[in-house]
């Protein structure tokens, strides 16, 4: 194994990856080695990530709570700060199934091989993130992998017959990549059909879609769309995008919420979260539900870049393809002289073929940085 080997094929491939280390804190301009750079590349779609009242909250929650949480949840870790982040999350969804996780990552990897159990089957969309692969993975279930937001396509592959249960449909609902919708209604009302259950990763719709920025499968429930059984959609939700700061949770019926924390293994076998971070992520909760006016901005700023740039977009996720990862990175580094930072995506994030940029908005940005955006990538 010539490991030197591989980063050399690695860079003759343009695919090589490096830190760019972060000299500030995450506002709308960030120093960058030494360059102060508009970011256009964060998830802080809220643009909470450097706000005082969460650096205050966790400064007072790490006074009185100390700063690790020193075990696991179910050993000794899970402290009232946990606690009460769980019940803020459950106040903000409705909902009485509540989990928190260490992540995202750690959130999908443990729930969704539990829910099939080495029993069941999965049905997972072809752009759902590494995350939910790797569970998939994890799971040692059979896989069926369904086109990109394609009903037809899920029908097909259900109408098998069903030798396994449960059987498990996952979907991100606002795509990370493409900033695209999966078309939750038709999914959910195949979920019916066929009695399966539906997992709905909403790591990037939480905070800024939806009812009250509650996420896409809020909208379809006050549509009442669909008449799928609350206990049979999962739902999980990051704290690290929209609400800057870092864990995350699964929204379900409360037993399944119990037969996660007892089943997880990514629950069960990592340390809590220190006690203060989940005290921010409280707070963010908070500000985001009382401060409407930062999910307006954002999608006011989202309104004007894709008019800017003549397209449509339905999410703060602005795909601008650039194939080739030569070019991608080129592009990159031209943004970058323009005092720009938006990072170029390569494979395996996106097919190959499909390298962009991923010009993500915030709720931070102003206008004029929005239209001198624009302009730049007109130039490109
Ligand atoms: C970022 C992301 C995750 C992982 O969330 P983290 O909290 O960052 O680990 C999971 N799913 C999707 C779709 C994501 O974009």
């Amino acid at each position: 194994m010539n490991f030197d080997e591989i980063l050399k094929n690695l860079e003759a491939a343009h695919l090589r990856r490096r830190l760019q280390v972060v000299d500030s804190a995450q506002t709308a301009v960030i120093s960058l080695n030494g360059r102060q750079l508009v970011n256009f590349c964060s998830n802080n779609y809220l643009g909470l990530a450097a706000d005082p009242r969460l650096v205050e909250a966790a400064g007072e929650a790490a006074e009185r709570y100390g700063w690790g949480a020193g075990a696991a949840a179910l050993i000794s870790g899970h402290m009232s700060p946990h606690e009460t982040l769980q019940k803020t999350i459950g106040g903000f969804f409705g909902s009485d199934g509540v989990l928190l996780f260490n992540s995202g990552y750690h959130a999908n990897i443990g729930a969704i091989p539990t829910l099939v159990d080495r029993e069941g089957e999965i049905f997972s969309d072809v752009a759902n993130h590494a995350s939910i692969i790797d569970a998939c993975r994890l799971s040692k279930v059979p896989v069926s992998i369904y086109r990109h937001c394609d009903p037809n396509h899920l029908e097909e592959l259900l109408k098998r017959p069903a030798t396994r249960r449960p059987r498990l449909i996952i979907t991100e609902s606002l795509f990370s990549m493409d900033g695209d919708h999966a078309p939750l209604i038709e999914i959910a009302n195949l979920a019916e059909k066929y009695d399966a259950l539906l997992y709905i990763d909403e790591a990037h719709a939480f905070g800024t879609c939806g009812p009250d920025g509650r996420g896409l499968w809020e909208e379809v429930i006050q549509r009442k769309a669909m008449s799928l059984s609350a206990a049979h959609v999962i739902r999980m939700g990051t704290l690290g995008k929209a609400f800057a700061s870092f864990g995350a949770f699964v929204i379900s019926d409360p037993v399944i919420t119990e037969l996660l924390m007892n089943r997880a293994r990514s629950y069960i076998f990592t340390t809590a979260l220190p006690p203060a971070v989940a005290a921010a992520s409280a707070k963010a909760l908070e500000i985001a539900a009382k401060e409407p006016e930062r999910r307006e901005r954002l999608w006011r700023n989202v309104t004007l870049l894709t008019r800017l740039l003549d397209r449509e977009s339905a999410s703060p996720i602005i795909p601008f393809l650039c194939p080739g990862n030569d070019r991608v990175m080129q592009a990159t580094n031209d943004l970058i002289e323009a005092g720009f930072y938006v990072q170029g995506i390569r494979a395996p994030s996106v097919p190959e073929g499909q390298e962009r940029l991923r010009i993500t908005v915030s709720a931070h940005h102003t206008e004029e940085q929005v239209r001198a955006l624009a302009d730049a990538l007109k130039t490109l």
